[in-house]
């Protein structure tokens, strides 16, 4: 039998997945269960000071992993798309200030308009944010997304795509975030991968897991060894591709955050151990 992880070295967690604890309490709550990464999303740390953001994480033994999430550039009027931009501009400068080396970036769709044209204005948006992104050294993660999200979430929605996205650019500072709940049923995924690690493209690794059956389309997903993805294969492929980087545990459950968040937090570590 796999024994799973043996350590917690490499876990780290979505202040999205205990998002009734302030973003304080979380840090200490991680720290104490062995947690190193946390992927930090925008409104946890909302009109907090970057210095305070950044002494906490220190004070905790936190490695800030990523900011959480950019993009939506697709709209059907240039005055939103262009709006978009100056919001990821933002964001990368509030990823500067809190030292965390790169921005996720849920690419966006508008249902108004043919998906190719939302993948047109997303990588016209990136071209936009993509020196910035150089400049202040913050590398950007194109996340794809399951398909059920290609209304208004994002117009990339298998690995291929991305690794399109990321090989047409082909710039240091732009990869893709591999996010198992999005991909788990591709039947390409091993080969994506590899391509992905191939060219240097793979920046980021969430886990969680399929819940069967799923209630809600966005606030149901499991913890991991709960559902049906195959979490230690593609583990496995991640590290053929040569991935070293963070276990990011992301999971955005209506049922859960009503659950009491520090035991939530131990089974989250348990089933990280013996699931992943
Ligand atoms: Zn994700």
């Amino acid at each position: 039998m796999d024994p799973g992880i043996k350590d917690t070295d490499r876990l780290c967690i979505h202040t999205v997945t205990t998002r009734p604890m302030a973003f304080e309490e979380a840090c200490g709550a991680y720290a104490s269960r062995g947690v190193k990464g946390v992927s930090i999303w925008r409104d946890a740390v909302d009109g907090m000071d970057h210095g305070a953001v950044r002494k906490l994480l220190r004070d905790n033994g936190l490695t800030p992993v990523s900011y959480v999430r950019g993009g939506f550039f697709p709209a059907l009027e240039q005055d939103r798309r262009d709006a978009a931009i100056q919001d990821n501009l933002a964001m990368l400068h509030e990823a500067t200030g809190m030292e965390i080396p790169m921005l996720v970036l849920v690419c966006g769709a508008d249902p108004g308009q043919f998906l190719q044209v939302s993948r047109d204005q997303i990588r016209q948006g990136i071209e936009a944010i993509l020196p910035a992104a150089r400049e202040l050294g913050i590398k950007l993660a194109v996340e794809p997304l399951h398909p059920m999200y290609a209304d208004t979430r994002s117009a990339i929605t298998s690995l291929k795509q991305a690794n399109d996205l990321a090989e047409y650019f082909n710039d240091k500072y732009l990869g893709v975030a591999v996010d198992v709940y999005h991909l788990w049923y591709d039947e390409s995924l091993e080969a994506e991968i590899s391509r992905c690690g191939k060219n240097g493209n793979i920046f980021a690794y969430h886990i969680s897991d399929w819940k069967v059956p799923t209630v809600d389309m966005l606030n149901d997903r499991g913890l991991m060894g709960e559902g049906c993805i195959p979490l230690k294969r593609i583990r496995g492929w991640m590290e053929d591709a040569g991935f070293e980087g963070f276990h990011e545990v992301e999971i955005f459950s209506t049922r859960y955050w009503e659950e009491d968040q520090a035991r939530f937090l131990d089974r989250v570590v348990d089933a990280y151990l013996q699931h992943c």
